[in-house]
């Protein structure tokens, strides 16, 4: 660990590698002996299309994605497929299902409206969005284009522990604050998204995995830069894609790879939460109320009980090389974004200083 690099704890963008900084630090003026750095070159060129190709087979590698799905790289980031999914999936007039969990599917929720009659099968919001309501609790509609929730609630630390069961209806959902962080069965979805700014690293791409049949669905009106059969017939490059950050996430998959892929990856990250909630469990001094099967191994939302004592948390945390831990505006209190690239021993050094500061304060 290099001296003058910090614990970065935030919900996004979020911590890179930093072997994979290294890299580009490495590669940025002089790209592999060409004399040109990679953002500098056309993205038609066969060294870059190289790249884009390499990127996109190591994640269909890492998730482990059925033949008969295509992955996208696009531009727009995950918001801007809030509006696609409702474009590509729904014929006009037909009912889309969603299951609301939290602050990212809600503002899904009111893209959606703009596009399409929506009927919301379940929401948490009386119970402050702190669970994962269970299935038997949902109500679809009879002729749902599709059902579409949030894997991972980024704000709200909220995680569900299950793929639900739609039977033939596609299943949608934004897996952004939690791609990679465990295997995942695609089979079972109709579509993933994914902004990549969480657990992948750079921002200004976004991942879309779609089930090839499901091309047939969009609407004869789909702007093209939205349309995902236009971006899988062009490989991702109807128009110019976000060149950086694709060769950045390439990169990024290359060391999840060495780490021994999802299955070891997702051992470490159990790991990494479950001290951290143990610790938060065991203190009166720091509250979660998320419900514990619904809890987020990403993002670890805790306030403090006494709330005066917040200015002085962020405060030393942050003297302490302990970086963005604020909770977000809409919730308040803290929150520790503990994806892929922060490491076990940032997590340690968090509880230490936790419970110091319990020691001190409390
Ligand atoms: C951050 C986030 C988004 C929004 O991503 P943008 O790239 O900022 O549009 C959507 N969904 C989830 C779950 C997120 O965490």
């Amino acid at each position: 660990m290099h001296m003058n690099r910090a614990y970065n704890f935030s919900a996004g963008p979020s911590a890179m590698p930093e072997e994979v900084l290294l890299r580009v630090r490495e590669e940025l003026l002089d790209w592999r002996g060409m004399g040109l750095s990679i953002m500098e070159m056309s993205h038609r060129s066969k060294e870059f299309i190289a790249v884009a190709e390499q990127a996109t087979a190591d994640f269909n590698t890492l998730l482990e994605v059925p033949k008969d799905y295509t992955t996208l790289f696009l531009q727009g980031g995950g918001s801007t497929q809030f509006a696609a999914v409702p474009l590509n999936l729904a014929a006009a007039g037909q009912t889309v299902d969603y299951v609301n969990t939290g602050y990212w599917t809600s503002k899904s929720i009111t893209e959606a409206k703009r596009l399409a009659p929506v009927n919301i099968v379940a929401c948490s919001r009386e119970q402050g969005f702190s669970r994962v309501p269970p299935q038997s609790e949902w109500k679809f509609s009879d002729n749902a284009a599709y059902v579409y929730y949030t894997l991972n609630e980024t704000i709200d630390g909220v995680e569900f522990s299950f793929i639900p069961d739609t039977g033939p209806v596609p299943l949608v959902v934004d897996a952004s604050s939690t791609i990679l962080s465990r295997p995942l069965d695609v089979s079972r979805f109709g579509v993933i998204f994914a902004s990549a700014q969480k657990n992948i690293g750079p921002a200004g791409i976004t991942v879309v995995v779609v089930r090839k049949d499901l091309f047939d669905q969009a609407r004869p009106d789909v702007p093209a830069t939205l349309h995902w059969l236009v971006h899988a017939a062009n490989e991702s490059m109807s128009n110019t894609p976000p060149t950086f950050a694709w060769y950045l996430s390439g990169l990024v998959f290359k060391w999840l790879i060495a780490k021994g892929g999802l299955k070891e990856i997702e051992k470490i990250n159990q790991r990494k939460a479950a001290k951290l909630y143990k610790a938060i469990d065991s203190s009166d001094f720091y509250l979660n109320a998320v419900e514990h099967d619904s809890r987020s191994w990403m993002n670890v939302i805790f306030s403090l009980a006494d709330a005066k004592f917040n200015k002085a948390f962020l405060e030393q945390s942050t003297a302490a090389g302990l970086l963005n831990l604020k909770g977000h505006r809409a919730k308040g209190g803290m929150r520790a974004s503990i994806y892929n690239a922060v490491s076990e021993e940032a997590v340690d050094t968090l509880i230490d200083f936790m419970s110091d500061f319990e020691r001190k304060n409390g």
